[in-house]
């Protein structure tokens, strides 16, 4: 009897392995093998978090200690990109050139500092001044210009010829000291932004008592003169009436640019208050 039921249940237990493999020890490892699974992945995760963590504590301590590095991705506070002016476009070499007599000068394309030209020279003629110098390119086109208006009984005077960059900031320190900013640069170039400084510029007076310039000077005879013959001789009024918005400077009757005749000619041909501006298509 106990062997017959030793063999069945011996039986019945094969048999059971084989339709229930899974034993009682079996399923107590397998949970056991699962609990570790959980406990490995918990600390897993525990690890990757404190891991990024330092990542994080590491990013900050980085920007704490250099703000900068945290502004290429903010949008640009610069207000130069926004709200003035573009930035100047690139010039033509005959409006660049320190040695072209097309030069250009304005409150966009100044002059460098140290800028003084190589071949000024004295063209003795009248001024109210000891010595005035200008570019030798100017100078005989100047003298013929002077005589030109005598024979017409109108007397001009130089009042100012090639001024230096230091003489010119303190011409300009000088005018803001007496009208304030904002008037001083409607008629008082900067340092480094007088067209005086290329020795090309002259200015003129009917008076050779007096250095003042004056907007009336339009109306003398030697202002109407001026204005309807200086292209003849290569100058051409550079700052005219009612182009303050392109010169960039209000009328200034006096003063007179060198660009050579055959420039001169040109502007005067597409109109007698033609700027430099206008003829090469300069936008500010
Ligand atoms: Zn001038």
């Amino acid at each position: 009897m106990t062997e017959i039921k030793q063999e069945e249940k011996e039986m019945i237990e094969e048999k059971m392995e084989e339709s229930f493999p899974i034993t009682l020890e079996k399923i107590e490892r397998k949970e056991a093998e699962k609990r570790k699974k959980v406990i490995l992945t918990t600390e897993r995760f525990i690890l990757l978090l404190v891991f990024l963590f330092s990542i994080l504590f590491l990013i900050s301590l980085y920007y704490h200690a250099n703000p900068a590095a945290i502004k290429p991705n903010t949008p640009s506070a610069s207000p130069t990109t926004e709200t003035s002016e573009p930035a100047p476009t690139p010039l033509p070499e005959y409006l660049t050139s320190l040695t072209s007599e097309t030069l250009l000068v304005n409150k966009n394309y100044p002059l460098s500092s140290d800028y003084v030209p190589d071949n000024l020279v004295t063209p003795y003629v009248n001024s109210t001044s000891d010595v005035i110098q200008i570019r030798d390119i100017a100078a005989e086109p100047l003298k013929e210009l002077i005589q030109a208006a005598q024979k017409e009984e109108i007397n001009l005077y130089i009042t100012n010829g090639y001024i230096s960059y230091e003489t010119q900031k303190d011409y300009y320190e000088d005018r803001v000291t007496l009208i304030g900013e904002t008037e001083a640069n409607k008629v008082m170039p900067k340092a480094g932004y007088s067209e005086h400084q290329t020795g090309l510029a002259v200015d003129f007076t009917d008076d050779p008592s007096s250095n003042a310039q004056v907007v009336s000077f339009s109306e003398t005879k030697a202002g109407v003169w001026l204005k309807k013959n200086a292209y003849k001789y290569g100058f051409i009024l550079r700052y005219p009436e009612g182009k303050e918005r392109i010169t960039g400077y209000s009328f200034m009757p006096w003063h007179y640019r060198y660009v050579g005749v055959k420039t001169s000619t040109s502007m005067y041909s597409r109109g007698e208050d033609y700027t430099m501006e206008e003829y090469y298509e300069i936008s500010k």
